[in-house]
């Protein structure tokens, strides 16, 4: 990763995903959401335009040798060689660089800056090539050139009214040689007027087009990792994130802390207050533990009916009891009445945690047992209170017995 890379926090990552009908939402995180997918669309495309633009360049040159000098046919070329070649480059460098979010408004700037100046050159330059040229080279000429234009826009589409920018650098230097030049045609500037509507329209609807792929991608990826009810992660994104950071602390020889929580006898406070306030309970609860577990990388989750995960990578046994007790006493600090039957007056919870460093023979399946037993006897211990689960050694026979083999 760069120095400039920056990582996206799962609450930032949440929020980047959170999207409305009507457009990118509100809200920076939102936005850095939109911009990243922009950008990354932008340049995953933008191969294409740049060769197809320098095609088309080589083909106008072709329609129009027979009068064309070498020279002005080379410098044409030569011209479109360089700016595909510079395209190209940045198109490769972004996809290597991993471009950090700060740096994404500069890129999508180069981008749109190379756009525009091939549409220049294509404007300026298609007009020297057939400024005293005969009509029927001319018309030649700004069928190519609207040839050029379109290639361009599958990927400009991705910017707000940047294809509107690379339609008038294109058309304003064939324009003006069409009602102003030398043998004024007004027929072909009626025709790239034609051209610029047309393609403008089909430019802002490939644009509405893209943005409602992309909302609906966005909802999608939300739906798949979040939980509807809460907002907070589901199992799936837990599952995901913890094979990740498992692999990570593998790297680093480091440990992974989880805790496992469940609310104190749930089924009571349905059954007193009736299931849509037991919903309301579960959704504040999880806003009051997001609170608490800030951490960037922390990842919070609702893995079960009433039951939460807390993945805290590189964390040890004591840092991820301190976190335990500080969840265990915010929810209790809430002091959300409980049914009247229950042990406790007010909503409570109960946490298992657990701390593991991977090996060879230890799985992340095993942290997720381990905090599963230490939940089970919080739970037998008389619930609303924190236990730490098993040491490393026993939480992983299989990771005992390979060292014990190893000596
Ligand atoms: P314990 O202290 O042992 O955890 O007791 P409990 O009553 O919480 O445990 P049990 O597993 O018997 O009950 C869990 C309850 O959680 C039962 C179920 O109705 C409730 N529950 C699970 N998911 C939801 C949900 O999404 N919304 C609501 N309102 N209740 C839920
Ligand atoms: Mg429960
Ligand atoms: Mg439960």
């Amino acid at each position: 990763m760069t120095p400039t890379a920056k990582i996206l926090t799962h609450k930032a990552l949440a929020d980047s995903l959170v999207v409305d009908s009507a457009g990118p939402p509100e809200g920076d995180a939102s936005r850095a959401g939109y911009l990243r997918r922009e950008v990354v669309d932008l340049f995953r495309r933008g191969m294409s335009p740049a060769l197809l633009s320098l095609l088309c360049a080589c083909g106008l040159a072709g329609l129009l040798s027979p009068r064309l000098s070498a020279t002005a046919a080379a410098a044409w070329v030569l011209a479109h060689l360089l700016i595909a070649g510079g395209r190209l480059l940045l198109v490769v460098r972004f996809k290597r660089q991993r471009v950090g979010d700060e740096l994404l408004v500069r890129w999508r700037g180069y981008y749109t800056n190379a756009a525009l100046v091939t549409g220049l050159v294509w404007g300026i330059g298609s007009v020297l090539l057939v400024a005293r040229a005969p009509q029927v080279q001319q018309v030649l000429a700004w069928v190519v050139l609207g040839a050029a234009i379109l290639v361009e826009f599958p990927a400009l589409a991705r910017l707000e009214r940047a294809f509107l920018w690379l339609l008038s650098a294109a058309l304003v230097a064939p324009l003006a040689l069409a009602l102003l030049g030398p043998a004024p045609l007004p027929a072909a500037a009626g025709a790239l007027l034609l051209l610029a509507c047309a393609s403008g329209l089909a430019g802002l609807d490939l644009r509405r087009t893209y943005i409602d792929g992309l909302q609906m991608q966005m909802e999608f990826a939300r739906l798949a990792r979040f939980d509807q009810l809460t907002g907070l992660a589901n199992r799936r994104y837990f599952d995901e994130t913890l094979g990740g950071e498992w692999q990570r602390a593998l790297r680093l020889n480091g440990e992974v802390a989880l805790l496992i929580f469940d609310v104190d006898e749930f089924k009571r406070y349905n059954d007193h207050f009736g299931h849509p306030e037991g919903d309301a309970c579960l959704r504040r609860l999880a806003a009051a533990v997001r609170q608490v577990v800030h951490r960037p990388g922390d990842l919070v989750a609702r893995i079960g009916g009433e039951e939460f995960a807390v993945l805290l990578p590189l964390t040890n046994m004591s840092g991820a009891t301190a976190v335990a007790e500080m969840v265990r006493l915010t929810v209790e600090r809430m002091k959300m009445a409980h049914a009247p039957e229950a042990i406790h007056p007010v909503v409570t919870i109960s946490v298992g945690v657990a701390s593991l460093r991977p090996d060879a023979g230890c799985l992340s399946d095993d942290l997720i047992k381990a905090a599963d037993a230490a939940l089970y006897e919080a739970k037998h211990a008389g619930r609303n209170c924190v236990m730490s689960g098993p040491t490393d050694e026993e939480a992983s026979p299989a990771a005992r017995r390979l060292r014990e083999a190893l000596g």
